[in-house]
């Protein structure tokens, strides 16, 4: 099972769309195997965000991300990057379809209530960055074998 990193930025939080929000994962049928309220250290922050470092909505992005808490969360799932990503939405809430999460709820370009692992290799290195080994649980639901028609 691949697995995502996912973060109810601080605006989602503000706002009260946790609950909302990761409803929609669970009932999609990503399995949630990490998950913690945390307000993100400017260096972490920073690293997440590096490869938009230079751009210039780059310092307000960090600002904005350590400004309160998140919640974040890692799903496992097959294909679970795509789609998530996917249930996201448009990167601008402006653009988004509704029937997306950033589509449904919002509006804003900058405060856009989500983030999402856009590939393998960047959900492992996000994973690590908020994830100690021992904060994932590795467990298998009974109801699996039916949600990935394994049987
Ligand atoms: P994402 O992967 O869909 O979140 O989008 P990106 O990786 O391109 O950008 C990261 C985050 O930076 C976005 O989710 C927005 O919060 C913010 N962002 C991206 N582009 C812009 C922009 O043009 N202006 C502003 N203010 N923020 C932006
Ligand atoms: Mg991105």
């Amino acid at each position: 099972m691949e697995k995502t990193l996912i973060i109810l930025k601080p605006d989602a939080v503000q706002r009260g769309l946790i609950g909302e929000i990761t409803s929609r994962f669970e009932k999609k049928g990503l399995q949630i195997v990490g998950m913690k309220l945390m307000t993100i250290p400017a260096s972490i922050a920073e690293q997440h965000y590096a490869p938009h470092k230079g751009k210039p909505f780059y310092e307000g992005l960090v600002r904005f991300m350590t400004c309160s808490p998140v919640v974040v969360l890692a799903l496992a799932g097959k294909d679970a990057i795509v789609i998530a990503r996917k249930m996201m939405g448009a990167t601008f809430g402006s653009k988004a379809e509704p029937g997306t999460i950033r589509g449904d709820y919002g509006v804003s370009n900058a405060y856009n209530l989500i983030h999402g692992s856009d590939s393998p290799e960047a959900a492992t290195k996000e994973l690590g960055l908020f994830f100690k080994a021992d904060e994932l649980q590795t467990w298998k639901p009974t109801i699996q074998e039916w949600v990935y028609d394994m049987t």
